[in-house]
């Protein structure tokens, strides 16, 4: 074994798949499960197809050029670079969209190699991030219509990101009533109405999804569990599909305080210390390289961070539940930034259990 490490519950992962795909089934809607977290790392795709799951998305183009092979579409979730579009069109055969020249590029590319490439069109409804503003989508969609490498697939929003905006009904339904417009207007089916990313599950869950919403991207709710707009857990998913492991590499009773002028840490900021007196401080083989630290949390409960620096994680063990040694082993449950860390991380190894 080499730590660190990032376990990932198999079960718990199908489980997690298989629910995500009933909970959208139920309300007409059509998931694709975001794999950029893990790198789209295979042999978890591999068990999350085995599970049911055949729409995957990525931000990453190497990560789509990976699972081709399986499940039956593949979306790129970033907007494409136009210098990567004839990439984008290859690997990838629906894409989110929110610049006309980038959506030319991806016509051209397509048209190349003799492939029609769909087209998302994504809306800003007050997140500010990705999306034409609305007031330019029926004359967007016309040119779309008008290009001969790419058709026209949707239309979708992102929330809960740049601005934290948790999308309501009254967003949703201005969506779908856009999606109508535009079906109306240029006489299309217009399959794709994407309406957001975990944080739209809420209103799945509580049955308050506008109809006309047929889609979401969803990556952070079958993989923690948890929904982002309000921090709630999913009805009948796991919290537990990944366990990270580190090694302990020293363990001594020291003081809670440093000694000396204090001047700036490994990562410019000024540490501030609570005085606790002589504690048990263990010394991790983990650092920022491989995880966010601060947002890991301890399987055993007693234990506190104190910090960390690249390579290094300080924990104060005083109260541990378990007499430590070094060379023992920790074991933490990561949240998404620290999952994202983790499994990007060439150092941690990754392990299917
Ligand atoms: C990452 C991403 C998602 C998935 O978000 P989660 O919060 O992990 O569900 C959906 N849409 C876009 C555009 C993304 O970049």
């Amino acid at each position: 074994m080499s730590y660190p490490e990032l376990l990932i519950n198999r079960e718990k992962l199908a489980h997690n798949v298989r629910a995500m795909i009933k909970m959208g089934e139920n309300a007409g809607i059509r998931i694709h499960f975001v794999t950029k977290c893990l790198q789209a790392w295979r042999p978890l795709v591999e068990v999350m197809h085995e599970a049911g799951a055949e729409y995957f998305a990525d931000s990453r183009v190497e990560n789509l050029k990976q699972i081709g092979d399986l499940g039956l579409s593949h979306m790129m979730v970033r907007i494409p670079m136009m210098s990567n579009a004839s990439d984008v069109v290859r690997y990838a055969d629906l894409s989110l969209n929110s610049d006309m020249t980038v959506i030319e590029a991806l016509s051209d590319a397509a048209r190349s190699i003799d492939r029609e490439h769909g087209v998302i069109l994504m809306v800003e409804m007050g997140d500010l991030r990705e999306g034409f503003m609305p007031d330019e989508i029926l004359e967007t969609a016309s040119r779309v219509l008008n290009l001969r490498g790419v058709w026209l697939a949707g239309i979708g929003a992102n929330f809960n990101c740049y601005g934290g905006v948790i999308p309501e009904e009254h967003q949703l339904k201005a969506l779908a009533d856009m999606a109508d417009m535009i079906r109306q207007r240029f006489n299309i089916p217009l399959p794709i109405v994407s309406g957001g990313n975990t944080g739209s599950l809420y209103l799945l869950s509580e049955g308050r999804m506008p109809e006309g919403i047929t889609h979401l991207r969803i990556g952070e709710g079958f993989l923690i569990g948890i929904e982002t707009s309000f921090r709630k857990r999913i009805p009948d998913l796991f919290t537990d599909v990944f366990t990270l492991r580190a090694e302990i590499v020293e363990l001594k009773r020291k003081p809670s305080v440093p000694t000396g002028l204090i001047g700036p840490n490994s990562f410019n900021e000024i540490p501030v210390f609570e005085d606790y007196g002589q504690i048990w401080r263990a010394i991790l083989a983990i650092g920022e390289q491989d995880t966010r630290c601060g947002t890991l949390q301890p399987a055993d409960s007693n234990i506190r961070f104190l910090g960390s620096s690249s390579d290094h994680m300080i924990l104060d063990v005083t109260h541990a539940v378990r007499d430590l040694k070094v060379g023992d082993i920790l074991e933490f449950s990561p949240d998404y930034a620290a999952l994202l860390r983790a499994s990007t991380s060439p150092y941690v190894h990754k392990r299917l259990v």
